[in-house]
């Protein structure tokens, strides 16, 4: 194995999905301020890749395409034990959506280069569009498998071997390389991050790329080259109803049941 790209997104940290705003204007979230975590998926699709390294060698590359304070996340990925990162990040990308997200994603591929898989989260747990992994193979005019729950190393005729969940069961696939992979939680279990592996993180090498470096096309990226176009987006609001019940234990105990068949959630 050459390499190994794994595209990670840092995603707003569910629990402070309460501080997630709106911008009116352009009907894009705004998530300043809100501390970053690794989407969820991409921790398995890094798992996969040093699995892959510990048996076939290689180099685990880390893709972000995210603003500048995401390296606080890639590093998270670097303990983890992916050997360097590559951050694209400039201003020109605000507002893409997941096809101008692909470009430039596929524009940080090549640019990397040389990789044998690209690995991706089957969705992310902000965007969940789950388009992002068939965009960027298509943008690299090289096969797509969706939805992988296992992958079995390399055979002895230099196939990967893909178990893909479908619907009702799993398909075996024989793969050559390059290969974009996008894959699902239940592939394996991410491992913890070792003490030496945060130490390690530190020493380890993060790119940043621009747009400059990238060059790609200003009517592929960003809000302009954007073609989804938001129509509206509301974000719901939670408000807890507090009410403190009064009595005895078995004064309490009574109200509470009383309540929860109130609300329908246990049934007569
Ligand atoms: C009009 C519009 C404007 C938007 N403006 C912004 C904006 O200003 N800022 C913003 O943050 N988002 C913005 N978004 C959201 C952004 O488009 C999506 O987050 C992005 O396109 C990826 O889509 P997704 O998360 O649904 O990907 P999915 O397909 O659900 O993600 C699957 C996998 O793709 C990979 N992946 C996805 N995104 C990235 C990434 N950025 N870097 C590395 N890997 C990735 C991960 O491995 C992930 O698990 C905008 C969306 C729209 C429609």
């Amino acid at each position: 194995m050459n390499r190994i790209i794994v595209c990670m997104k840092p995603v707003p940290d569910p629990k402070h999905w309460d501080k997630v705003s709106m911008d009116p204007e352009t009907k894009t979230l705004k998530r300043e301020g809100i501390p970053s975590v690794m989407n969820p998926l991409d921790k398995h699709a890094l798992e996969a890749a040093l699995a892959l390294r510990e048996s076939h060698g290689g180099e685990v590359v880390l893709l972000s395409m995210a603003p500048p304070f995401a390296k606080t996340t890639i590093r998270e990925g670097l303990a983890m034990g992916a050997d360097r990162a590559v951050l694209l990040s400039d201003r020109v990308f605000a507002g893409s959506d997941s096809l101008a997200t692909a470009e430039i994603l596929a524009a940080g591929c090549r640019w990397i280069g040389d990789f044998d898989i690209v690995l991706c989260g089957n969705l992310s747990i902000d965007g969940s569009t789950a388009q992002l992994c068939s965009q960027l193979a298509e943008m690299l005019d090289l096969p797509n498998v969706m939805h992988v729950t296992g992958l079995e190393g390399t055979a002895a005729d230099g196939t990967l071997t893909i178990i893909q969940k479908i619907e009702n069961g799993y398909v075996t696939l024989a793969s050559g390389f390059p290969v974009v992979l996008s894959v699902r939680k239940e592939l394996n279990k991410p491992r913890y991050i070792p003490f030496t592996g945060i130490l390690a993180a530190e020493s380890k090498e993060i790119t940043m790329l621009s747009n400059t470096d990238l060059c790609v096309g200003p009517e592929c990226i960003g809000l302009a080259g954007s073609p989804t176009k938001m129509a509206g987006l509301e974000l719901r609001k939670f408000e807890r109803r507090k009410e403190k019940l009064e009595g005895t234990v078995d004064d309490i105990v009574k109200k509470l049941v009383e309540k929860i068949y109130q609300c329908g959630v246990i049934e007569c």
